[in-house]
C-alpha cells in the first residue's frame, strides 16, 4: 500500500460548485486499489516544499475570494514550480485554474496576480459563461476521451502561443467562448473551467491524476491502475454530456445595449 500525498490549496476560500468532491473521488478510487490518500490543507502563509506532495489541487471561487488569496498564491510560485519540476501533478479548477496562470483581471478591473505555472492569462468579460460543457481530449497519444462538466465564469482565458489546451470544446464556451479550446495542460499540470464536481463524472481523469501522483511517489513508469466498474460514473457522464448537447453555451447576465 502507498500513501498518496495531496496538497489542497485554500480549501476554505476556493471551493464552489462542490469542488471539494474531487478530493473524495481521488480518495475513494485510490482506496479501491489498496492505496491511501493523505490530504493536507495549504493555507495562506504556508510554504510548499518541493518534494512534499504528489498532487496539488486548487478549486474555484468568486472574484472576492480570489482577491483574498491571490497575493499569497503568487508568493508560492517558486514552491509550486519546484514541486512540478520534481514531478508532482496539479489540478486547478476555474478560479484556481485562472490563478495558476500569470494573472486574472477581475470584473472590477483589479489585476489579481497568479503563480505563473501555466502559460496563460485571464480577463473578466461583461457576461458570465454558464452551462454544461462537453470536451474531446487526448492526454495520452491515441487515447481519445471526453470530459463532461459545468462551467460558470466571467473570465476569458487566453493561452500563450504554442500552449496546449486540455481539450477541444464540443458543446459549451470553454476558455473564451471563441477559440474552441478549454483548459490548459503542461506536462502533469492541468487547469480547467469544469466544475460539477469534475472527477465523479470523469473517472478516467481521476485515474490519470492518481497514476501521475503514484509515479511521483514510487518513481519509475506510470503504474497501470486496475479498472473499476464505474457504472454510476458512466451514467453521470452521459447525463452531463446530454445536457451540454441540449443547452451548453448560453450567455448569462445583462444583454449589451
Ligand atoms: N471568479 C472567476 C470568474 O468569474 C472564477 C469563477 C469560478 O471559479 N467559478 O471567472
Amino acid at each position: 500500500m502507498t500513501t498518496i500525498r495531496i496538497g489542497h490549496l485554500y480549501p476554505d476560500y476556493l471551493n464552489i460548485y462542490a469542488d471539494r468532491g474531487n478530493m473524495a473521488v481521488l480518495t475513494w478510487r485510490a482506496a479501491q486499489r489498496g492505496h491511501s490518500v493523505e490530504v493536507t490543507a495549504i493555507e495562506p502563509g504556508d510554504a510548499i516544499a518541493a518534494t512534499r506532495f504528489d498532487l496539488l489541487y486548487v478549486g474555484g471561487g468568486q472574484d472576492r475570494e480570489q482577491a483574498l488569496i491571490a497575493p499569497d498564491m503568487a508568493s508560492k510560485a517558486a514552491g509550486l514550480r519546484a514541486a512540478v519540476e520534481d514531478g508532482a501533478a496539479v489540478l486547478g479548477v476555474c478560479g484556481g485554474y485562472q490563478l495558476l496562470g500569470r494573472f486574472y483581471r477581475d470584473r472590477a478591473g483589479a489585476e489579481l496576480p497568479g503563480c505563473g505555472l501555466l502559460p496563460l492569462h485571464t480577463v473578466a468579460g461583461e457576461r458570465r459563461m454558464i452551462g454544461d460543457v462537453l470536451l474531446e481530449c487526448e492526454l495520452e497519444l491515441g487515447d481519445q476521451r471526453t470530459l463532461a462538466g459545468f462551467e460558470s465564469h466571467a473570465g476569458r482565458t487566453y493561452l500563450d502561443e504554442g500552449a496546449e489546451p486540455l481539450g477541444r470544446v464540443v458543446h459549451g464556451f470553454g476558455n473564451d467562448g471563441e477559440s474552441g479550446c478549454e483548459g490548459c495542460r503542461a506536462g502533469r499540470a492541468i487547469g480547467t473551467y469544469l466544475h460539477g464536481p469534475l472527477l465523479p463524472r470523469n473517472p478516467w481523469l481521476a485515474d490519470w491524476l492518481l497514476s501521475q501522483a503514484l509515479a511521483h511517489r514510487l518513481g519509475g513508469d506510470l503504474p497501470q491502475l486496475e479498472p473499476l466498474e464505474d457504472e454510476l460514473e458512466a451514467q453521470a457522464h452521459a447525463v452531463s454530456a446530454g445536457r451540454a448537447r441540449d443547452r451548453g453555451g448560453r450567455m448569462a447576465g445583462r444583454r449589451p445595449r
